[in-house]
């Protein structure tokens, strides 16, 4: 599947805010939005305009860019969304942070999503007792994901770990950090996702 392989903090300064894809550069002065407040290219620095289509297809590819999804995937979680009960764009929103890859970046893993997905693919975590390594697995309340013991010797592992404090653990989530587990108390709210995000119209620009 064709995965974007430019540079990374591009993406934040389009959409024009953080979207923390470098873990701890993020939090540094060397982050790209700090440094350039403005979309990249040669007309970064002129003035905006935006259409009704423009605003929801730059909110869209926020969500998309910040957990990382190509346009097929996103598109397939959104039509999940769309067939289940409720608010399309909040099922939207809690689809996503229930993906495996999500999860281990929120219980503290690591310190971006897609340091968390490359631990997945890599085979490092025991989900219930059973070695996972599908990212879109999603993750159900009285789950218990644990860091393999051949894997708690990776030095980016226990500095993404001692590095929690910058992050706090949603309350949706548990981490026993001496025992390299989580566990997953119950399913995302919309009030658990604080990242600035008008789902509704990522809801509108799929329905056009
Ligand atoms: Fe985005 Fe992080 Fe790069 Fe800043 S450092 S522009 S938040 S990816």
């Amino acid at each position: 599947m064709a995965r974007y392989t430019g540079s990374v903090c591009r993406q934040c300064r389009r959409e024009g805010t953080k979207l923390f894809l470098k873990g701890d550069r993020c939090f540094s002065e060397k982050c790209g939005v700090e440094k350039r407040a403005y979309p990249p290219g040669q007309h970064g620095q002129g003035r905006q305009r935006f259409s009704d289509y423009g605003i929801q297809l730059r909110e869209k590819q926020k969500v998309r860019r910040m957990y990382g999804l190509v346009e097929k995937q996103f598109r397939r979680t959104m039509s999940h969304a769309s067939r289940m009960r409720g608010l399309a764009g909040e099922n939207l929103l809690v689809l996503l942070e229930r993906r495996l890859d999500n999860t281990v970046f929120r219980l503290g893993f690591a310190t971006s999503r897609a340091e968390a997905r490359q631990l997945v693919r890599h085979g490092h975590f025991i989900v219930n007792e059973r070695k996972a390594s599908t990212p879109s697995m999603l993750v159900k309340p009285g789950m218990t994901i644990r860091l393999r013991e051949k894997s708690r010797e990776i030095a980016r592992v226990s500095g993404a770990l001692d590095a929690l404090e910058r992050r706090s653990v949603p309350n949706w989530l548990e981490i026993e950090k001496e025992k390299f587990e989580g566990t997953v108390k119950s399913l995302p709210t919309r009030e658990d996702i604080t990242l600035p995000i008008q789902e509704q119209l990522i809801v509108e620009h799929y329905s056009r």
